[in-house]
């Protein structure tokens, strides 16, 4: 294949679709190179549910006003001061802007679903899902005459005298072929599809993870960029993980094999031990450091607890609990000590003290001498059929990245490459050093593919 293109895409997810859109608007001949097929197409993104987005007054299903302090506040706390100010400031304002964009290219939203937890002011919600959004941009590169090929993995991205020439291309696990272009935009996520170099950053236990979204993010271009001597940003073994149902696929599972059991119960691990304070904070603000806290436990597997008191107190979980009359039986069904796990169940029985239950807000109601404590909704699990779940690790995303400028250009020790630009998971390192904001991964994707599609048009035009 040798025609040659104004800007190639690497990657077939939110990024990607948004620098496609952004360049072929100005007329630049574009292809997008997806290495996944067709049914499985857009990365993460057709996993997600929303976008975090400044504005200063009520704005398409967005209420009130979140302007950039605040967003900007809300970051500093999550990130604990690990992000590049520049960066993130110029993501949040341009978030405004983009949520009208996004309208006008067909992606469609809703309020936010009761349950979620005051999010209607801060993050507006796709109508369908990140499914009907992909879908919306991939119609809308259609209709630009953007070229799009799917099974097309970039084994290589050329580059020469601080260059890009083209990529090296596998088209259905076909030898490698070439695609010349006179710009690159490398949108092909992070790197935790590829399970060996999970295990290289986070050592053997790696091997328990579940992977929540595409297995096609493996990090090809990523390592190869960096091996031609692309700077890098953010820690390797830094990642986005929840607790997850331990019996979701290792693939793909999505959003749903989430589970919202946890400050209702205790956990335990395969011991049949407590290891940290189930009720610290409401669970939006807390579920995303589970994924580590089981990921530290024996087999990296831990264990909710809950009786029919609590079983409606959270979204229903996917795949239905495991029940027993006794606790004896659900420790032996689940595969811990009967006995053990009555013992821990019975001492933290006796540590809770009578209070006020509240299940929606912080309600103090804290465990008494029980080390570790439980700080909230503490109430004793006395009351037959008992529900376990088994939990897992389940890694968003990995950290890693590519050191881009505002412009979104990638850079070397040298400088940055002229015309080599990379927006979203790949690049996100830059402004999520840890931790992680509900909706700013398509923040950042949304407004740095923007940024990439508009700059590599410019270059090229
Ligand atoms: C279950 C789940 C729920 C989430 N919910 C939300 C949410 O509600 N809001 C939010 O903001 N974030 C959410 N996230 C995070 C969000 O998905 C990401 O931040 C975002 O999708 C990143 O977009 P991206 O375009 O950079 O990567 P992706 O959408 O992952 O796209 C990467 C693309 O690159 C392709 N690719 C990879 N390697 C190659 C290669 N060598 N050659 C060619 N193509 C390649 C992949 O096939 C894929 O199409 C969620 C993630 C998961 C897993």
């Amino acid at each position: 294949m040798t025609e040659a293109y104004d800007i190639a895409v690497v990657g077939g997810g939110n990024a990607a679709l948004c620098a496609a859109v952004t360049a072929a608007e100005t007329g630049a001949k574009v292809v997008i190179l997806e290495s996944a097929p067709e049914f499985y197409r857009g990365g993460n993104s057709r996993h997600t549910r929303n976008f975090r987005c400044m504005h200063r007054g009520p704005l398409s299903v967005l209420v009130d006003s979140y302007e950039e302090e605040e967003y900007f506040e809300d970051l500093l706390l999550v990130t604990k001061g690990e992000t590049d100010e520049e960066m993130a400031r110029l993501t949040i304002r341009m978030s405004e802007e983009c949520l009208p964009w996004m309208e006008r290219q067909g992606v469609r939203f809703q309020p936010s679903l009761s349950g979620t937890l005051s999010l209607s002011r801060t993050n507006a919600f796709f109508l369908g899902g990140g499914k009907a959004l992909v879908n919306a941009y991939y119609n809308r590169c259609e209709d630009l005459g953007v070229d799009v090929f799917y099974d097309a993995e970039v084994k290589h991205v050329n580059i020469e005298d601080g260059h890009f020439t083209h990529v090296d291309v596998s088209m259905k696990g076909g030898e490698p072929t070439r695609i010349a272009a006179k710009a690159v935009v490398l949108a092909s996520g992070g790197f935790q599809g590829d399970l060996d170099w999970l295990t290289r950053a986070w050592g053997p236990s790696a091997a328990n993870f579940l992977i929540r979204g595409t297995p096609y993010n493996r990090g090809v271009v990523l390592k190869d960029m960096l091996d031609q001597g692309a700077e890098s940003v953010g820690d390797p073994t830094q990642c986005h993980a929840v607790a997850i149902d331990g019996r979701s696929p290792k693939f793909d599972g999505g959003i749903v094999t989430r589970l919202d059991c946890v400050p209702f119960s205790i956990v335990v691990n395969q011991n049949g031990d407590r290891f940290y304070d189930e009720g610290e904070d409401v669970w939006p603000k807390r579920y995303a450091i589970w994924g580590r806290l089981v990921a530290a436990q024996p087999d990296q597997v831990g264990y909710s607890i809950i009786d029919s008191k609590s079983a409606e107190l959270f979204m229903p979980s996917v795949f239905p609990p495991i029940v027993a009359d006794t606790i004896e039986g659900l420790g032996q069904q689940l595969g811990i000590s009967g006995d053990k796990l009555a013992r821990t169940v019975a001492e933290f029985n006796a540590a809770c003290r009578e209070g006020r239950f509240h299940p929606t807000e912080k309600d103090g109601l804290a465990t008494d001498g029980l080390t570790p404590p439980k700080t909230n909704w503490a109430r004793p699990i006395d009351t037959p059929p008992y529900y376990g779940y088994s939990l897992r690790p389940g890694v968003t995303f990995t950290y890693l990245g590519l050191k881009v400028s505002p412009t979104a250009q990638v850079h070397t020790a040298e400088g940055p490459l002229d015309n080599v630009w990379a927006a979203g998971e790949i690049m996100a390192g830059s402004i999520l050093g840890q931790g992680y904001l509900a909706g700013f991964g398509m923040t950042i994707g949304t407004v740095f593919g923007r940024i990439a599609g508009r700059e590599a048009a410019a270059y090229v035009s």
